[in-house]
This record gives C-alpha cells, structure tokens and sequence, in this order.
C-alpha cells in the first residue's frame, strides 16, 4: 500500500470511529438532582452457583452501593444509571471479528477464567456475564462525561484493563477505559488524558489500544511478578512503577507520591482516568501485594487530591480486587474522599 493510500484508510477508519461515537446514545443527560456516581444492579454477575468458582466476589458492585446508602453516605435515588454499550459503541474500539469471538461460549470461558462457562448456550453467557459487563462499560464512558461536568465521577464498576481492542483476557472482555477515552477525544473535546492505573495487575489492554499515541500518558504502578506478563504493552507505559510481591504500605504510598510529582513535570491533562484495583490488599491472592484498608484510603485520597487540585477531572474505576472484603473497603476509601471533601455524594 503506498503512503497516500494508508494514510486514507486511516482517515476512513477516524471518520468511522468518529461517526460511532457523535451517534452513540451513551452520553446521557443526568440531572443535578443525582450524585456523579455510576451503577445499576445489573453489574452484578450471579448465576447457577458458577460465580463461585472464580476466586471472585461477583456482587462487589452491588455491595459496594449497599454499604454507602446503609453508612448513610448515599441516597439510594442520586444514583446514575447507564445504558448498555451497544455493538456500534464497542465498534468505536473493537474489531468486528473480536466481537464475534464472544459469540463463542468457550472464548468467553477462557477470557473470564471460569471453565464451565464454555459448555453453557451463548444466549445466557451473554445474558448472565457479557450483559453486565457492557452495562458496566456504559457506567465507564458516562462516568467520564460527568467527571467533565461536576469535576469528578465514580462508575462502581469497570476497569477492563487487560482488554484491548482486539483481545480480552483476565476477566475483561471489553475495553471500557480505552472506550472512554476515545469517546472523551470527540464528545469533550479534549486531547490530553492521564490514566493513572493502580491496579496490582499491569494494564496491558489500553497499553496496547494507546501505543504511541501522545494524547495519553499512562502511569502504571504494578506488581511485574504476576499476570499478565505482556512485555510488548510494557514498552507503551510513559511511568512504570514496579511493586514485587509483599510490598507494604509505607513504602507503596512513598512511591505512589514520588511517582504523581513526576507525572505532573511530564503531562499536563484534561482529563484523568483512575483504575483504582483493590487486588492490592493484603491478603489478596491474585496481587500478592501487602496494602492495608487504610492504606488503600490513602493511596485514593492522593490521587484525588492530585486531581482535584490541579482542577483535573477525575473519573475512578473500581477493577480487579475480588476478595470478600473488599466491597467495604471500597465503601470506606469514598466515605473517606467524602469526609475530605474530595468528592460530595450526599444528596445535591
Ligand atoms: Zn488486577
């Protein structure tokens, strides 16, 4: 293909992507009557006892809610609900032919890593686990249109960072942060975003969906020790932070300042995507890292003040961070940003 002719085809494919997203119905009108925080009780995965077989708390969305209205902290009807990303909303990133792959029940099995989801009819695979995650991609992408109007916003769940667009992997079959951003760039007007991934797990998928693309600085604090080892990814991160297994809080929180005090001297954004995993506490088997409840509190706090302070938009995901415990402990880090009038979820 000679230079012109790619050069077109890649104008062909903006101008589709760009069309994708100006039709989108995603971008919901939400009164001031509700508080920026994004949910609805189809999140949640639970169907025929198979969510036990994942080392996974497949509620936590709904607990997370459910700890902040019974804390007082919420009022059960400031909360926003979004649409389900529809196929010409995920197109804006996927591929057709990845989006095709999940009509497979075993491709879907092995993205989420739960084997027996590969024998059940795709119908309910779709209804029982990809619906609520495309609910939750919804949640994400209006999460950041209101983070641009109210300063901040909170989607309870999203945070997909090992999918990319053309491939899913560890328990993310869609692209819910990359989706954001692209549909930022044309909908907000903005062209320069920071995610600031604090997730134990690296966060391949928008690594790759970014590569090289200078609108988006990425700062990733990960423990290299366990999935997803994707090398290739590690390459496109503008800030690596590596945490080994057992790293405690002190010196997680010491980082975490000395690494947002040289993102501030490289990017400045206009936007802020947070992927805020709790897969970083102690005890969790999967990040192998040693942060108390507290010290997750602390690491939210600074990333907010960080934001806040530099009047960036920030929108927080919850990601990976499955334990039983951890519902509660999210519930608390926002009661916590609330108490330090980082974020305002009591009634408008
Ligand atoms: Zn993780």
């Amino acid at each position: 293909m000679s230079f012109s002719a790619s050069a077109s085809s890649k104008n062909d494919a903006e101008s589709l992507r760009c069309s994708r997203i100006l039709s989108s119905k995603l971008y919901l009108d939400i009164p001031t009557s509700k508080v920026p925080l994004v949910y609805s009780t189809t999140y949640n995965i639970a169907f025929l006892g198979m969510e036990k077989l994942h080392p996974f708390d497949s509620s936590k969305w709904g607990r997370i809610c459910g700890f902040l209205i019974m804390d007082g902290a919420l009022d059960n009807n400031c909360i926003v609900e979004p649409l389900e990303a529809s196929k010409n909303d995920l197109l804006v990133v996927h591929s057709e032919s990845y989006l095709n792959s999940l009509k497979n029940s075993a491709k879907v099995a092995a993205i989420i890593e739960v084997p027996p989801v590969a024998v059940l009819p795709n119908c309910l695979v779709q209804q029982k686990v990809l619906y609520p995650f495309r609910k939750q991609v919804g949640g994400t992408i209006l999460a950041a249109k209101l983070a641009k109007e109210r300063g901040w916003a909170i989607n309870v769940g999203g945070g997909f960072h090992h999918c990319s667009g053309g491939r899913g992997g560890g328990f993310c079959a869609y692209a819910d942060i990359s989706l954001c951003i692209h549909f930022a760039f044309v909908r907000l007007n903005i062209s320069r975003v920071m995610i600031i991934d604090l997730d134990a797990h690296q966060g391949n998928g928008h690594e790759t969906d970014f590569a090289n693309d200078s609108r988006v600085y990425i700062l990733d604090m990960f423990n290299p020790e366990i999935y997803p080892f994707d090398y290739e990814a590690r390459k496109y991160i503008d800030q690596k932070v590596e945490v080994v297994s057992g790293t405690t809080t002190n010196v997680y929180l010491k980082k975490l300042e000395e690494a947002l005090e040289v993102s501030v001297n490289m990017f400045d954004p206009e936007l802020l995507v947070y992927n805020a995993g709790t897969d970083i506490l102690d005890g969790d088997p999967l990040g192998r890292l040693k942060i108390s409840p507290d010290g997750i509190a602390s690491r939210d706090e600074k990333v907010f003040r960080f934001a806040r302070e530099r009047n960036v938009p920030i929108v927080m995901l919850t990601s990976g961070g499955y334990m039983k415990s951890s519902a509660r402990v999210i519930a608390d880090s926002i009661i916590n940003l609330s108490a330090k009038s980082l974020v305002d979820t009591s009634k408008p």
